[in-house]
């Protein structure tokens, strides 16, 4: 069967796949160290689970209207108001099966044949293919470590084309830690009004921010740039709801509407169980994040400190998220049981194979230089892992 040209522009998600590859071999009982998955250890908070089960008990099993309920939209709404001061109607807000499907919807409202999307660089890997997914260009905005991965307006400003149509701001950004400041964001926001280009600002990390400090989200910056921009977020990273499939968007009505009729003719509506218990993050989930954050402070130093003391290694102190993304140029060129160690891919799987260790390589984030390691696993992994990598590390010649 000839099926559809899209299908050949992309790949698996590679994150995930990495993840499944570490949990069969932990399945066979081999001890695998896994620093693959994007996902926090925590465990759901209780009030949100307790939630989810007086929705069953209440018979709360139906479709539900395929936005969302008025309930989960109004508590996005009270949220966006009382923490970023932005104020939205219900209609603004669109409930999905995860942040990932609101960005999808998104893709799919707003992309054809020739258009260009910016995405600052190393980016999450889903935004390329997405992209790619709905016949247009993925346009990659280098940013470099050494600089702290800051975006730079004139280097923005030089992408820009008549077919650019939006840029994505991801901060805290997946997969190199790094946040953006006010002044950036409001260089990013002068050339998307100048442009007249969409920005799609994800907070998914927002609530993961270390030292003190506070997110910023490009909407906040004044009510012209507000006006163009979506926000999406979502409950998986901050209240450990990976699973249960619940993120959101918000921004233009016309936009939003648009988005809710694509998933009105593709997966209806978002479980309406997992609804109810987005409801409880949202209000009671604040004390579980502070808790949890301080958690992934401590591992976050751990795992930083135990990169760098590494040969051949060199990490930045990511300011967001739960990622480390070392450099491991020094390591390429090096010759392992298989051969010449030349790239990310081949780093990750000697250390799969030979060691045990799950990274995820940096190539699907537009990175040739670096490995991604999530902490957001315990700290005794964490310690156990940076033993067996120094060891595999070393044994290259
Ligand atoms: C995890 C993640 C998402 C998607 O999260 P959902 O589970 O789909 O809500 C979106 N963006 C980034 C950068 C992520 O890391």
């Amino acid at each position: 069967m000839k099926l559809a040209s899209r299908v050949g522009r992309i790949a698996p998600s590679p994150t995930l796949a990495m993840a499944a590859t570490a949990k069969a071999m932990a399945a066979q009982g081999i001890d695998v160290i896994d620093f693959s998955t994007g996902e926090p250890d925590f465990d759901t908070p209780a009030p949100v689970k307790a939630a989810a089960e007086a929705a069953i008990r209440a018979g709360f099993t139906k479709y539900t209207p395929s936005s969302g309920i008025e309930e989960l939209r109004g508590a996005v709404v009270d949220k966006l108001q009382s923490e970023l001061g932005l104020r939205y109607e219900k209609s603004q807000v669109l409930i999905s099966c995860g942040a990932k499907h609101s960005l999808y919807n998104l893709a799919e409202a707003l992309l054809e044949a020739g258009d260009e999307i910016v995405i600052p660089t190393p980016y999450w890997v889903s935004y390329s293919d997405q992209a790619l997914l709905n016949d247009a260009a993925a346009v990659l905005l280098p940013t470099l470590e050494q600089d702290g991965y800051a975006i730079h307006a004139a280097e923005l400003e030089r992408l820009m084309t008549p077919r650019t149509k939006a840029i994505i701001v991801n901060s805290p950004c997946n997969p190199t830690g790094a946040t953006y400041d006010r002044k950036t964001l409001e260089a990013i926001a002068d050339i998307a009004i100048r442009h007249d280009l969409l920005v799609i600002s994800d907070e998914i990390y927002e609530k993961i921010l270390y030292d003190g400090a506070k997110h910023v989200s490009i909407a906040t910056l004044g009510p012209e740039i507000a006006a163009r921009t979506v926000i999406v977020n979502g409950v998986s990273k901050a209240y450990a709801m990976t699973g249960w499939r619940i993120g959101y968007a918000a921004g233009p009505k016309d936009l939003i509407a648009a988005m809710g009729n694509i998933q009105s003719q593709s997966t209806s509506n978002p479980c309406s169980i997992s609804q109810k218990a987005a409801v409880a993050a949202l209000r009671y989930g604040e004390s579980f994040t502070t808790e949890m954050v301080a958690e992934f402070d401590r591992r976050r130093r751990a795992i930083v400190e135990g990169l760098n003391k590494i040969q051949g290694l060199s990490c930045r102190m990511p300011s967001g998220a739960f990622y480390a993304f070392p450099n491991i140029s020094n390591v390429l060129g090096k010759q392992g049981p298989k051969g010449t160690i030349k790239t990310p891919t081949d780093l990750a799987g000697y250390l799969l194979k030979e060691a045990h260790i799950a990274v995820v390589p940096g190539e699907p984030f537009g990175s040739q230089a670096h490995v991604r390691l999530s902490y957001a696993t315990s700290m005794d992994t964490i310690v156990r892992g940076l033993e067996r990598l120094d060891k595999a590390l070393a044994r290259l010649t």
